[in-house]
C-alpha cells in the first residue's frame, strides 16, 4: 500500500531575533511549530540590510544535536573550538555535528549585499548525544544535480532521490532527506518518504501544491506534511523552488534549553555545567 502525504499545517514563521541581533524567521521551535521530531529548529535569514545582520552569531555551545546551514545568498564563516574553520558561499551547505559539546561562532562575511540562507537542527538520537563533535563543508560544487526532465531539477544535499542519486551529504547521523527543487510550471516532483519519518515542505520561491489537492503553499511558507510514504508536488502558476526535507523520528523525550538539546532535565543542567567548567 502506497500513500501521499498531503500538507496538514502551514505556517508562515514568526520573527524573531537571536544570536547577536540577527533577524530571522523561525518556523520550527517556536510556539507555531515546537519540533517536528527528529528537527529541531528552522529558521530562515534573508535581508539586505546590514543591520539585520552584521552582529552575527559570536561564540556560542551547542550539545546533544546537529546544525545544518544553507546558505543562498551572502557569505558566512563558521569556526569552532574543534579547529574548524571555513566560508560558506551561496550553495554550499555547513553540517555541523554538535555531539558532545561544540563552541563555535558564526559571522557574516560581508559588511553590505544580500544575506539569505537556511539553518535546521536535527536532533541526535541518545545514543548518539555525547559522540565527538565534527563539521563537514560541502560546497556547492560537490553537491549532486539531478535533471528530471525539463522541468525538475533537485540539488540532492542529503538522502537520496527516488532517482537513486545520493547527497553530498554522508557524515550526518541518520542522513535525512535535505532537498532544493526548482520545478518549472506544468512540471511535477515525486519523492519517496518512508511513513515513519517527519517531512515539509520550505516554498522559497512560488507556489506549491501536495498530492494535485488540498492548500497551496506559497512562498517563504512552511507545510507540513501529513502522512503517507511518498509526495507529489506541483507547481501553480508558475515556476517554483522549495527544500523537501524529511527524517526518521526518534521518538525519544527532548529536554532542551537554548543551545543544548538532551533527553532529560538533568542532562541540560549537565550540559551547563561542563560548559561552564570548560568541558566543553
Ligand atoms: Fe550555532
Amino acid at each position: 500500500m502506497t500513500h501521499s502525504r498531503k500538507i496538514v499545517k502551514i505556517s508562515p514563521g514568526l520573527a524573531a531575533s537571536d544570536g547577536a541581533g540577527v533577524k530571522l524567521t523561525r518556523y520550527i521551535g517556536a510556539p507555531d511549530i515546537d519540533m517536528l521530531d527528529p528537527f529541531l529548529l528552522l529558521d530562515r535569514f534573508a535581508s539586505d540590510n546590514p543591520d539585520d545582520y552584521l552582529g552575527g552569531f559570536p561564540e556560542h555551545p551547542h550539545r546533544g544535536f546537529e546544525t545544518v546551514t544553507y546558505i543562498l545568498a551572502g557569505r558566512m564563516r563558521h569556526k569552532d573550538n574543534a579547529g574548524h574553520e571555513g566560508v560558506i558561499n551561496p550553495g554550499d551547505v555547513q553540517w555541523m555535528t554538535a555531539g558532545r559539546g561544540i563552541i563555535h561562532s558564526e559571522m557574516p562575511e560581508q559588511t553590505d549585499g544580500l544575506l539569505e540562507g537556511f539553518q535546521l537542527w536535527v536532533n541526535l538520537a541518545a545514543q548518539d548525544k555525547m559522540t565527538a563533535p565534527a563539521y563537514h563543508e560541502y560546497p556547492a560544487a560537490a553537491i549532486p544535480e539531478e535533471n528530471h526532465d525539463q522541468y525538475v531539477t533537485v540539488k540532492v544535499i542529503s538522502g537520496q532521490t527516488d532517482h537513486g542519486t545520493k547527497g553530498a551529504v554522508t557524515a550526518a547521523s541518520d542522513n535525512p532527506l535535505f532537498l532544493d527543487v526548482t520545478l518549472k510550471a506544468g512540471g511535477s516532483f515525486h519523492q519517496s518518504i518512508p511513513a515513519d519519518h517527519n517531512g515539509f515542505i520550505m516554498v522559497i520561491d512560488g507556489v506549491v501544491q501536495a498530492d494535485g489537492a488540498g492548500p497551496e503553499l506559497g512562498a517563504r511558507e512552511l507545510g507540513i506534511l501529513g502522512d503517507g510514504d511518498y509526495v507529489t508536488l506541483t507547481s501553480k502558476g508558475g515556476d517554483s523552488r522549495f527544500l523537501v526535507i524529511a527524517g526518521r523520528r526518534l521518538n525519544e523525550p527532548v529536554a532542551r534549553s537554548g543551545p543544548f538539546v538532551m533527553n532529560t532535565k538533568d542532562q541540560v543542567m549537565q550540559a551547563y555545567q561542563d560548559y561552564r567548567t570548560g568541558k566543553f
